[in-house]
């Protein structure tokens, strides 16, 4: 259900309809729009009775909302959610949705400080906001590279103080989330933990910015249902991140489904990002995928950077080199305007000698 307040309804009138709301046993979601407060209503016990509802003052009318995810759904927010990322210490004012695109680019894995301080230099130069760099990883063989963990959240921290950049990193499990929201900007959820329903809950109940990566083989419904678990929590802050799902197709590694793109944003307000490293699996891939990513209305991409491909510790071969970077940076910067956004450059402090 979602309440509809009049347009001049006041705080004190919104926050008695949320009180009216908990009191009956559910759970009350304030979403302030440009125009209106609406109240998104959620629980799983008996439906709401609207009719009480209705009669409280300041209330425009309530609506049944049909569809199963629905705090994640355009019929709770019409206005598309832009996530803000104020001025703070060397990082200036962000933000992932909106008319700006928003660059996440940084290696795999947080390998050494001077691996990821090398690389960091090198997107802090090209304008880029945000720095990735994974301290735990979901590896397919338990033999392979985990991450360097807390050492790598640290290091990355020293990076977003140095140069200014937004750090982005995942968590794999309720125990490195705490870890995570501690250092990070954003979390990331990856692929392989879209239904990993309690990790979800978990990042719900945080106050941070979630980057939930779409599931190997997941529908846009179970996408957007993973979603409505951080959201139906109180965390409204989440970013949607196509990275391509399974199917026959074995010239890239995954296929990277850009048609999900007008299909999110007909059915959703979250933002979202395309992933063209793991979508293909393929750095020759990574730019034109990108490319065609601005193009059909991304808010953003994320890029996996390395200086050192070949010797990279993880997915070396889908990693781009710097100047490859550099010239992705230009040319979506010139295919942005085309359909009505841009690329800001971020000015960021010097490189200090590292
Ligand atoms: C990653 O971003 O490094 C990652 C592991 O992504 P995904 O979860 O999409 O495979
Ligand atoms: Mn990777």
């Amino acid at each position: 259900m979602l309440v509809v307040m009049k347009t001049q309804a006041t705080p004190e009138e919104i926050q008695a309809v949320c009180d009216h709301i908990e009191q009956l046993g559910f759970r009350a979601h304030p979403l302030p729009g440009a125009q209106r407060t609406a109240i998104g209503i959620t629980g799983n016990k008996d439906a709401v009775e609207r009719g009480n509802i209705e009669a409280l003052s300041g209330v425009a009318e309530v609506i049944r909302v049909s569809k199963a995810y629905k705090l994640a759904s355009r019929d709770v927010k019409e206005e598309d959610t832009i996530v803000t990322f104020p001025a703070e210490g060397a990082c200036s004012e962000a933000a992932i949705g909106g008319r700006n695109l928003a660059i996440v680019a940084g290696p795999c894995s947080i390998e050494s400080r001077d691996q990821a301080f090398a690389i960091a230099r090198h997107i802090a130069e090209s304008g880029a906001q945000f720095f990735r760099g994974g301290a735990y990883k979901p590896r397919t063989s338990p033999y392979a590279f985990q991450g360097l963990g807390l050492d790598a959240l640290k290091i990355m921290a020293d990076i977003r103080d140095t140069y200014g950049l937004r750090i982005v990193t995942e968590a794999i499990d309720n125990e490195s989330l705490e870890l995570v929201a501690e250092y990070a900007d954003v979390i990331q959820i990856g692929a392989r933990n879209m239904q990993n329903f309690s990790l979800l809950k978990h990042a719900g109940r945080l106050r941070k910015p979630v980057l939930l990566k779409r599931g190997l083989s997941a529908t846009l419904e179970e996408f957007l249902m993973s979603a409505e678990y951080i959201m139906s929590e109180g965390n409204y802050q989440v970013i949607l991140c196509e990275r391509g799902v399974r199917t026959f197709a074995d010239h890239t590694r995954n296929t990277l489904d850009l048609s999900i793109i007008p299909a999110v944003q007909r059915l959703s307000h979250l933002p979202i990002l395309v992933d063209p490293s793991h979508g293909t699996g393929r750095r020759d891939s990574v730019l034109p995928m990108a490319r065609a990513a601005v193009a059909t209305g991304a808010d953003g991409i994320l890029v996996e950077v390395h200086h050192q491909p070949e010797k990279a510790l993880s997915d070396g071969p889908q990693s781009i080199y710097p100047d490859q970077f550099v010239r992705m940076m230009n040319e979506l910067e010139q295919i942005a305007p085309v359909v009505g956004r841009s690329l800001p450059r971020a000015i960021h402090a010097e490189s200090p000698a590292v």
